[in-house]
């Protein structure tokens, strides 16, 4: 047997000023796919569960990136063209296993990635069997189900499942190919538009719902039932959640059971709807408890939601209050370049953050003694994408008053303590550690935890949607429209 497989993960926040080009992306082209070999990421496991089970597999073009705006049209045509390319260049093949995100959005394609399987569909037939993964905050459309034989998403967020999944996707495209099953979606979408804080499945409402789903899939039920929460920062008619689930050639019983568990979401509906802590509030609980460290969550600047990693509300509040022992990293390249300028041991005075936008708080002016330089790259321990490297550019750690000043060349989204450790901050040590995140920052942090906070920062990653302009989006929506029934 032989596979082809490839793909795109773009999480794309419709509201960013992020411009998102090809240079935004991390691309491998053949061979290069091989490096994800043995990591906890969607690639991984399709390598690995296609080498466990001796398949031919022909690899073509993969490109991921942290969450900025919209791909212009050159861009996503650059990176489809590649990859479709790729496809038809293997063919024939048996199956094509597809790793796609599920919430990219590009000039001219609100479901980019639908439109991605959409062309590889065309070029592999009608017959071919396609099997794509998805994430978790994946606005799953109708075009998505009509392109694809079977498609699975993540049941975790922080996303620990990325490979497990990927090798039950293999698994159920070999069934396929093999003629022991053949697959049937049925999609619903309950009008819900939960953000990201809410879809923690370690907790209620979705640990609730994935419980459902899993009985239904361990009774055979379904061969497997995706339930994706959504990214409610991509203004496009199927932004908020889905229900896909996939039986054996059973389209009245998959149609049943997406229903039941869209019921069930939407009757959980209200423990979807998140209140944080105000900055100031939350920076003095952090600093007068009694167990460290505290991590201070800044939820309006979760940069794996598309926010630019620079805010500085925290940062502020935090020297405001005289914090001690606190960890902050901003993304701000510039400030790199002065404290590279100053050199380590020396004093380096500049603005940092709050560039990208006027959302995330202002500039602060800061003075502080450079403790540490860096090139900002190191592979993560996971658990969330262990084995994967990570980049942060030009690294520089400021001594602030009590703060030590990340300052990174390159956002990247918190959740390993590699990424501490790689910059000398032990975080056992720290008092406080602000993580610019919602969720997941759990999958790393979460253990060594002693006390959290959910802070209501401002910016693109703020919990009231009600600050967002939708113009595209489906309405009555739940929680922007409140009332709303279905
Ligand atoms: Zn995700």
């Amino acid at each position: 047997m032989r596979l082809a497989t490839g793909g795109i993960m773009h999480e794309t926040h419709t509201f960013s000023a992020e411009p998102t080009a090809i240079e935004t992306f991390d691309v491998a082209r053949g061979a290069e796919l091989w490096r994800y070999a043995g990591t906890n990421h969607s690639v991984g496991g399709v390598v690995d569960a296609c080498r466990a089970r001796r398949i031919g597999l022909l690899p073509t073009f993969f490109a991921t990136a942290v969450s900025t705006a919209a791909a212009d049209r050159a861009t996503f045509e650059a990176m489809a063209g590649e990859l479709v390319a790729g496809i038809a260049a293997a063919l024939p093949v048996d199956g094509i296993v597809l790793t796609l995100h599920g919430a990219m959005v590009a000039e001219g394609f609100p479901d980019a990635e639908a439109e991605v399987v959409r062309r590889v569909r065309e070029v592999a037939g009608p017959d071919l069997p396609i099997a794509v993964t998805l994430d978790l905050h994946a606005n799953i459309g109708q075009a998505m189900v009509e392109a694809s034989t079977v498609v699975v998403g993540y049941d975790t967020y922080p996303h620990l499942d990325a490979a497990e999944r990927a090798r039950e996707a293999v698994d159920l495209l070999v069934a396929t190919v093999e003629g022991r099953i053949r697959p049937t979606m049925a999609l619903v979408k309950p009008p819900l538009l939960p953000v990201p804080q809410a879809m923690f499945t370690a907790l209620p409402p979705f640990k609730t719902l994935f419980e459902r789903a899993h009985a239904l899939e361990a009774a055979e039920e379904a061969l497997v039932i995706t339930i994706a929460g959504g990214f409610p920062y991509a203004d496009v008619p199927m932004a908020g959640m889905s229900v896909l689930a996939v039986t054996d050639a059973d389209i009245q019983r998959a149609e049943r059971i997406a229903r039941e568990l869209a019921d069930l979401a939407w009757a959980h509906r209200a423990e979807m709807v998140i209140r944080n802590v105000p900055p100031g509030e939350a920076v003095a609980a952090a600093i007068r408890h009694p167990e460290r460290p505290v991590v201070l969550v800044d939820v309006g600047d979760n940069i794996g939601g598309g926010t630019p990693g620079d805010g500085t509300v925290l940062l502020a509040e935090l020297l405001a209050q005289g914090a001690q022992d606190a960890t902050i990293f901003i993304a701000d390249a510039e400030a790199v370049r002065a404290a590279v300028a100053a050199g380590v041991g020396g004093t380096v005075e500049t603005a940092v953050g709050g560039k990208t936008d006027d959302l995330h708080g202002p500039p602060v002016p800061v003075r502080g003694r450079v403790r540490l330089l860096g090139d900002g790259r190191f592979v993560h321990e996971g658990p969330e994408n262990a084995g994967v490297p990570a980049d942060m550019g030009p690294t520089a750690v400021v001594r602030v008053e009590g703060v030590n000043l990340v300052l990174t060349s390159r956002k990247l989204m918190p959740g390993d303590l590699q990424q501490l450790k790689t910059v000398g901050i032990d975080p056992l040590r720290q008092q406080i550690l602000v993580v610019k995140a919602a969720v997941r920052w759990r999958g790393g942090y979460g253990p060594i935890t002693r006390h959290a906070i959910d802070v209501d920062t401002p910016g693109l990653g703020s919990v009231d949607l009600n600050r967002f302009r939708f113009e595209q989006l489906r309405r009555p929506i739940y929680p922007l429209d409140a009332e709303s029934t279905w």
